[in-house]
């Protein structure tokens, strides 16, 4: 369905696509993740030519889209696109929005149009609010009307930019819910996301893109329990873990557990473990000193299920396991830990704890 081959992009002496081949078939759902500025939004945008390349070939189903004797608006119209932000028209209905596009470039009657729209928006979950205003709307809302009004141009490929981003975490499920279900109904899909689960769990095919290119490639299995290259692995390990800085005594503790809680959800651990970490975060941090510079940050590895807290602050060197202060503080995180170890290298005073699970 497309195939892409040698493409390369340029920003004046920014090379931002080096040389990037793929080859998609219909069908296929296909996540790209990698680092921020490694160029996934170029390559998405120069698909419908949003940007334009500086080099190679883009065929879609065999339709060459950077010769100049193509009908570029046309096949452009059999990809959809879907943004991290909405962009909505704001003095429109959703009905509105969803019915715009098919009436003057598809030339649909409004009232097929309208039907059609009530279908999509049934199936984004969405009917009730056919006659509100975008802004009177969640974000998750909104970004599930932005996918129906993509879907209502009638294309064969969606192509989505981080659709989750810009949203609050409670809503991304319910975006990432209806993009599963388009999958499942055989959707041709590429999409740019940092929702690892997700692109595990619903994509058939990964590419991590890296230096320009598509630096490696393969199912979920491969990329994420495999993954065969250095970079990728070190991207892979990195998102399994969170870190938190801290630079202050007044440090606001609710939100370092509130992101724990959402870590923990993300990779499936139970909610005892949960609490354990979080009493744990308290515990370490009021054993510190030196608040200048600390860095928290929990690793799960998926292999042995192990998970590991660890403290790095700057200051003079000094075990906090071993001041008096801290007896009451010590029991208690030995209670809930398998190990604890305090150690000082590169001008920080580190604590490595091993949850108990
Ligand atoms: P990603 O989506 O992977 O985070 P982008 O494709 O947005 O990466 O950007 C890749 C690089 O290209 C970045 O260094 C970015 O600053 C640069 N870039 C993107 N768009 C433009 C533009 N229109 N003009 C100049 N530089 C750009
Ligand atoms: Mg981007």
């Amino acid at each position: 369905m497309i195939r892409v081959e040698h493409l390369s992009k340029k920003f004046g002496d920014l090379e931002v696509l080096k040389d990037v081949s793929v080859h998609i078939k219909k069908g296929e759902v296909i996540s790209v993740i990698g680092p921020s500025g490694t160029g996934k939004s170029t390559f998405l945008r120069c698909l419908n030519l949003l940007e334009t390349p500086t080099g190679g070939k883009i065929l879609i189903d065999g339709e060459p889209l950077l010769d100049k004797r193509t009908d570029v608006p046309r096949i452009r119209r059999k990809m959809g696109m879907v943004f991290q932000s909405f962009n909505l028209y704001a003095h429109l209905t959703v009905l509105e929005n969803l019915t715009l596009g098919p009436v003057i470039l598809l030339k649909k009657k409004q009232a097929e149009a309208d039907r059609k729209a009530v279908e999509l928006l049934k199936m984004v979950g969405l009917a009730e609010k056919a006659y509100n205003f975008p802004d009177e709307l969640s974000g998750g809302q909104q970004q599930r009307i932005a996918i129906a009004r993509c879907l209502a141009m009638e294309p064969e490929i969606l192509l989505f930019d981080e659709p989750t981003s810009a949203l609050d975490p409670t809503m991304v499920s319910e975006v990432l819910a209806v993009i599963r279900r388009l999958a499942r109904e055989g959707m041709t899909m590429m999409i740019v996301t940092h929702e690892m689960e997700f692109a595990r769990n619903t994509s058939t095919r990964i590419f991590y893109m890296d230096e320009g290119v598509i630096y490696e490639e393969g199912t979920p299995q491969q990329v994420f329990d495999h993954p065969r290259r250095d970079k990728t692995r070190a991207f892979i390990q990195r998102i399994r873990s969170l870190q938190y800085a801290i630079n202050s005594p007044l440090y606001d503790l609710y939100r370092l557990q509130g992101e724990m809680v959402l870590f923990c959800e993300k990779h499936v651990i139970s909610s005892k473990v949960c609490n354990r970490l979080q009493i744990m975060a308290e515990e370490v941090l009021q054993m510190q000193t030196d608040f200048t510079d600390i860095l928290l940050e929990l690793s799960y590895s998926e292999k042995d299920d192990s998970l590991i807290m660890q403290c790095a602050a700057a200051g003079a060197p000094l075990n906090p396991l071993e001041q008096e202060d801290n007896e009451m503080r010590v029991t208690m995180l030995q209670a809930l830990c398998e190990s604890m170890e305090y150690s000082n290298s590169d001008g920080k005073n580190r604590l490595l704890l091993r949850v108990r699970r």
